[in-house]
This record gives C-alpha cells, sequence and structure tokens, in this order.
C-alpha cells in the first residue's frame, strides 16, 4: 500500500508544474483538480486501480478527506505555500503517516514556491507632433509618462546544480555576502541564472552560468535593476562564472 504522504507530495509536485505553465491567471482550485487529473493518469497507468473514476476519487481524497480537510481548506494551505509562508508545507504535512521518511521531499518541495515580483514601470507617451497651444489640457496630461503595476510571477524551482551550489556557498550572497538567517541556524538563498534559461535567451543550466544571491539581490538581477562586475561578485576557486555570461546580462538584461 502506498504511503498517503507519497500522493499528496504528487499532488503538490503537479500543482507547482501546472501553475508555473499556466500563470497567475488561474485558481488553485482549479490547479489542484489539474494536478489530480495528471496524478491520476500516472497511478492509471502504474494499474494501481480499475478506472479513471476511482483514481481521481483517491488521490482527491488524500488530498482532503484523509488529511481531515475540505478542498478550500487544503487549496488556503497550499495557496499559504505558494505565497512563500516557510513553514506551511511542514505543518500541512507533519502528523501525515509517512512524514518523517519523507521530510527531505517535503523540505525541498517547500523551497520551491512562486514569487511576486510587484514592478512599477513608467510608461513613457511620445510628445504631440503638434504644438502644445492647439491641445486640451486634459490630453496634454496624457502625453505625460503614466505608472503602470505590473504583477511578474515566476516559479523558483532548484535544479541539482543550485542546490549544490547553495551549499558551497554557504548561502551568502555573491554581491553582498549576506545570508538571510531563517530559524534554528538556517539560512536561506535563491540560485540566479546570470543568462536566462528557456526561450529567447537560452542559457545553460550550469554553475558558469549561476550565482547565489539574497532575495533583494536576486529581483534586482531578474529584473535588471543593476549590471554585474565580475570583479567584485565573491567568487570560489571551484565556482567560475563565464563573462560571456556576465556580458549578456549587462547588454541584455540590464535596462
Ligand atoms: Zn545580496
Amino acid at each position: 500500500m502506498r504511503p498517503l504522504i507519497e500522493d499528496v507530495l504528487d499532488v503538490l509536485r503537479e500543482i507547482l508544474t501546472v501553475y508555473s505553465a499556466s500563470g497567475s491567471g488561474c485558481s488553485v482550485s482549479d490547479v489542484r483538480l489539474e494536478a489530480v487529473r495528471k496524478v491520476a493518469t500516472r497511478e492509471l497507468a502504474g494499474h494501481r486501480f480499475k478506472n479513471r473514476d476511482s483514481a481521481e476519487r483517491s488521490i482527491h481524497d488524500a488530498c482532503t478527506r484523509r488529511l481531515k480537510l475540505s478542498a478550500p481548506a487544503f487549496d488556503a494551505r497550499v495557496n499559504r505555500w505558494l505565497s512563500g509562508d516557510p513553514v506551511e508545507l511542514h505543518s500541512l504535512l507533519r502528523s501525515v503517516g509517512g512524514y518523517a521518511k519523507n521530510r527531505s521531499a517535503v523540505e525541498s518541495l517547500r523551497s520551491e514556491r512562486v514569487r511576486e515580483h510587484s514592478v512599477v514601470s513608467r510608461e513613457v507617451t511620445q510628445a504631440p507632433p503638434y504644438p502644445a497651444e492647439f491641445i486640451a489640457s486634459d490630453v496634454i496630461d496624457a502625453a505625460y509618462p503614466e505608472r503602470r503595476e505590473t504583477i511578474l510571477q515566476r516559479l523558483l524551482r532548484d535544479t541539482a546544480t543550485a542546490r549544490e551550489l547553495k551549499l558551497r556557498h554557504h548561502n551568502h550572497c555573491q554581491i553582498c555576502g549576506l545570508a538571510v538567517p531563517l530559524w534554528d541556524g538556517l539560512t536561506y538563498a535563491e540560485a540566479h541564472h546570470i543568462r536566462p534559461l528557456g526561450h529567447p535567451h537560452n542559457g545553460p543550466d550550469s554553475p558558469n552560468n549561476m550565482l547565489i544571491l539574497c532575495p533583494n539581490h536576486h529581483a534586482q538581477c531578474d529584473l535588471g535593476a543593476i549590471r554585474l562586475d565580475l570583479a567584485s561578485l565573491r567568487q570560489l576557486p571551484d565556482h567560475i562564472i563565464d563573462i560571456e555570461h556576465i556580458r549578456y546580462h549587462n547588454t541584455t538584461i540590464a535596462k
């Protein structure tokens, strides 16, 4: 018999995947339904269930009835975890059978979460091509820069390389040297890909393209708010940064 916690962890992993693919526009309950369907499909392929109905019901029950939670209560806890609550996932799963054995899986899932950047950008509209005296005053106002708020949401998902680099740097930011303190002597850092992964940048997931950063410097790098200077980065002899990636950041990402 498969331990309950493994079903729940599978659903939580799928929630992260579905959430990152569908962005910020969808509700946690929709994401949960999709995640349950995906886990059920996989378990059906493994012949654990007779049919799709019983598979989906059983996986749904694992996250709700068997955790003594209603579906909305489960969604609310998932939401708190995705919003960055550092202990939510452990407190949700601590009393579930198999927790002790799966503690490291819970911890690795905990460190993956969705973070929101709220960015206020200025949209500069061009000055009208005719003399100002011909334009009504409210139209002139419209020609001034307008502030627009954009919410960027992205998934922080560590690769094995990222986890290994964080260990090597003891979570110290390579720009400012800070290791964000948590509880019990634990610290926190984030891994940044200097040349971003995926289209259109297609940066590699390799140590020479990665920086370990505090959340503030990570956000500034991601959003192109700062330029990088290789000479002033805190580097380790066994973690060498490729200057080509630094150049790419300074020419393409930095504003
Ligand atoms: Zn920093």
